[in-house]
């Protein structure tokens, strides 16, 4: 089956200023890894915009509006320490949110297998009412539930193998008991969130690993806890935050990964996707933040997206 890639320019714009970790210039490495030879077969669509409605199943309408009405002119807006707005913020994040809508919508409809959504800014620390982490709207979780509202896919599964906790995403899913959130994440780390007792109600899996974990512990955690427990929640769409922070090289987490770790995880999967929902699987880009790591590892992950 054919992969997606879903991207759009202004996902360029959002400029968050020139020391800021979360730069233009992440988007620009991994696309330029997917310019290769070998990514010839992907399918590639420009993001839209996502629609006010679809956004509003994770985010209170107010706080949609006053986000985009907060974008600054000129300069720069801070919403919090680390998370900063410019002038063409407000499209790229439409656009990062729309893209993984876009992705929902082409695989249930079977024009690809799978989709990789290269965008920013990322998503998984926007809770439903404080965006935050360099994050705006929740980008997956907003795919997430227009897959199940508007496809009918009742039971919606997101893995997370940011090396960061998904505090936001978690914050979503965690009373409902038709949505997964699985993690790994170095601990302790920003945001403080995800330890082992956070379980929801029995459909959130927070594995932290210790600074230096690599890719021992790392399979570890999937084998004996994420995968078990997605195999038992049988999603009807699985979904990935896919940041590559984790990786050995990042300069904001003391893991130890690298891009066959990535090739390992996007593999088991793309299995459990085959295996419970027809292959139904959409990522997106969440960290990653030294650029070479980073653009190798997006490739590692496209790669085995490509070979499900
Ligand atoms: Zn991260």
């Amino acid at each position: 089956m054919t992969t997606l890639l879903y991207s759009h320019e202004a996902c360029l714009d959002h400029d968050p200023g020139p020391h800021h970790p979360e730069s233009p210039d992440r988007l620009r490495a991994v696309l330029a890894a997917l310019a290769a030879d070998e990514f010839a077969p992907l399918l590639r669509r420009e993001a839209p915009r996502a629609a006010r409605e679809d956004i509003a199943r994770v985010h209170p309408g107010d706080l949609i509006d006053g986000l985009l009405a907060a974008v600054p002119k000129s300069g720069h807006v801070g919403i919090d320490a680390d998370t900063i707005m410019s002038p063409g913020s407000g499209e790229a994040a439409l656009r990062a949110a729309g893209a993984v809508c876009a992705a929902v919508d082409a695989v249930v409809a079977g024009e690809a297998g799978n989709a990789f959504c290269a965008v920013r800014p990322p998503g998984h620390h926007a809770e439903p009412r404080r965006p935050m982490g360099f994050c705006l709207f929740n980008n997956v979780a907003v795919g997430a539930l227009r897959a199940r509202d508007v496809h009918g896919c009742r039971r919606v599964a997101v893995i997370d193998f940011d090396v960061h906790h998904g505090n936001g995403t978690q914050a979503l899913f965690e009373d409902d008991a038709d949505l997964f959130y699985a993690s790994t994440h170095q601990s302790p780390l920003y945001p403080g969130t995800g330890a082992s007792d956070e379980t929801g109600v029995g459909n959130v899996v927070n594995v932290p690993l210790a600074p230096g974990s690599g890719t021992v512990p790392f399979q570890r955690a999937f084998n004996e806890r994420i995968l078990p427990a997605l195999e038992d929640f049988r999603p009807d769409f699985l979904f990935i935050s896919a940041g590559f922070d984790a990786h050995r090289r990042d300069p904001l987490a003391q893991l130890d990964l690298a891009e066959a770790d990535y090739t390992w995880a996007t593999g088991v999967l793309a299995r459990q996707a085959a295996r419970h929902c027809g292959g139904r699987l959409v990522s997106t880009l969440e960290g990653g933040y030294d650029l070479a790591a980073l653009g190798a590892s997006a490739a590692a992950h496209v790669r085995a997206l490509m070979a499900a």
